[in-house]
């Protein structure tokens, strides 16, 4: 039997953890939970108010990490890149996008993914596996250590975004209860209007996100204007088809109030063309949403290109006729495949 992991139990199973695994009281899951969120401390030897006994229970019973560092690469535009390596030889992504104001993290939800998408590089791994709850968590514990030795003991993320490796609604149980960590009070304290969840368009499981997680952000990824163009990059269209996608996306602008993002990437000739821009007018009009622009990150596939500046101009003076908000993503860290869509980890065999 291996170790628990304690980042993949919620405060309930912590405290059910604590009780029938260590035979300790309750309270002291939650000065445990305080130690490995609040302080990042992974050792339990440093969790000085635990004593002597149960730091050794712990010790022979449980963990705090499950992962480790292969690798760091750091973008000039100072975006940081993290190769993360699960217990069982698989690697994962995460990024560090530091603005003036802000420590945005980039985390995955799976490692490699099953949509198919034809301009995005984490497509190529295929679906390897869900990421556990921990193992999410971690990604959050992993950056804010790193941002406390170098900023400072108070630094600390401003935002999350599950736009790294894999589709959030395939694992949206973990995603959940993640986002609940990342702003409870006693886990990472990040307001809920920080902490966003990109989908690629799961119908029933965006019905389902707006039941379970109602006050987190959602963006959902367009990308296309009309079935034809929406369906030849991204499959799942053929499944669930911009109108069913936009039933979804009102019944949860409808239930949750929120204001939905509609992110929308611009490929030279596709997606990034006056006719286009039209369609994503009407789409977008009357609906309480913004739209994020996202030129492509170039990938493999030599026939999808960026526009030019030219291009994406005539496009968002079309689009900023309408009654919502636009705005342009700039990429972070592509010199490192650190942005939009150029996540990947080359295959290996796990001996
Ligand atoms: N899997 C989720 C979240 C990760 S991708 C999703 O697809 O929504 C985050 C955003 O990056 C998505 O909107 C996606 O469409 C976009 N993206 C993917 N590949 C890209 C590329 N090569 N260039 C620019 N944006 C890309
Ligand atoms: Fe998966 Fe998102 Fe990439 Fe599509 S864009 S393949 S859903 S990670």
């Amino acid at each position: 039997m291996g170790k628990m992991h304690l980042l993949s139990l919620d405060r309930e199973a912590l405290g059910d953890f604590v009780v029938a695994e260590l035979g300790e009281p309750r309270f002291r899951a939650r000065q445990i939970r305080e130690w490995m969120l609040r302080h990042v401390e992974t050792d339990f030897g440093r969790m000085t108010n635990l004593g002597k006994k149960l730091v050794e229970k712990l010790n022979e019973t449980a963990d705090t990490s499950v992962l480790s560092i292969k690798s760091r690469q750091d973008s000039v535009d100072g975006t940081r890149k993290w190769a993360l390596e699960t217990r069982d030889g698989h690697v994962f992504e995460m990024v560090l996008i530091p603005t003036e104001t802000r420590r945005s993290l980039c985390v995955s939800s799976q490692i490699g993914c099953a949509m198919g998408c034809t301009f995005c590089r984490t497509a190529t791994m295929g679906f390897i596996r869900n990421l556990t709850l921990g193992e999410i968590i971690e990604q959050f514990v992993l950056a804010t250590r790193f941002l406390r030795e170098n900023e400072g003991p108070e630094a600390r993320l401003s935002n999350v975004i599950f736009m790294g490796m894999g589709e959030p609604m395939h694992n949206l149980e973990n995603v959940a209860k993640a986002c609940e960590t990342l702003n409870a009070e006693d886990g990472f304290g990040i307001g809920k209007n920080h902490i966003t969840v990109s989908t690629s368009g799961i119908v029933p499981r965006i019905r389902e996100w707006a039941q379970r997680a109602p006050d987190f952000k959602l963006a959902i990824s367009l990308n296309g204007s009309n079935d034809t163009i929406r369906s030849s990059v991204m499959p799942v269209n053929k499944r669930w088809n911009i109108e069913a996608l936009m039933d979804a996306a009102d019944e949860y602008i409808q239930l949750t109030g929120q204001k939905l993002t509609f992110e929308y990437i611009l490929i030279q000739g596709k997606t990034c063309t006056p006719e286009s821009a039209r369609e994503l007018r009407r789409i977008a009009s009357h609906r309480h949403c913004k739209i994020n622009l996202i030129p492509l990150n170039k990938g493999e596939d030599p026939s999808l290109q960026p526009p030019s500046e030219e291009e994406i101009l005539a496009f968002e003076a079309i689009l900023k006729q309408g009654d919502f908000e636009v705005l342009r993503r700039r990429p972070r860290g592509p010199d490192i495949l650190a942005a939009c869509g150029q996540l990947a980890i080359p295959l290996k065999k796990v001996a």
